[in-house]
């Protein structure tokens, strides 16, 4: 990969992990002051504990998003970046488009896809 893509691609992935750090902080303000409405009535006590198990998931989605981001960040320091984890082909500049942080390529992808579905 040419280095000016690969700072195409570092760009995408500093600027995503800054919009993710921004929606947990949300997400976590958001759960905050659900907590201090806690003492409503009881109708509203349960779409609270729903609305707050809702941002709890978002959170931990996007956890993981921020994780596999530092992995792709890494790998661009490490050499390896734009590469198929499974088959070392590179993986398509329009995929990296989409998935900047993507560890496989289209194909492998949906092996893996196909086998986890099995379980
Ligand atoms: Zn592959």
């Amino acid at each position: 990969m040419r280095d000016s893509d690969l700072k195409f691609f570092k760009d995408m992935l500093l600027e995503r992990k800054v919009q993710i750090r921004k929606n947990i902080d949300d997400a976590m303000r958001e759960i905050e002051s659900l907590k201090d409405d806690e003492v409503g009535d009881e109708a509203d006590h349960a779409s609270v504990s729903t609305d707050r198990m809702i941002e709890q998931a978002i959170s931990a989605q996007q956890s993981r998003e921020l994780g596999e981001i530092d992995y792709a960040l890494s790998k661009m320091q490490n050499g390896g970046y734009g590469l198929c984890e499974m088959c070392e082909e590179d993986i398509s500049f329009q995929r990296l488009k989409v998935k900047p942080h993507a560890r496989y390529c289209i194909v492998c992808r949906e092996i893996i896809e196909k086998s986890a579905n099995k379980n």
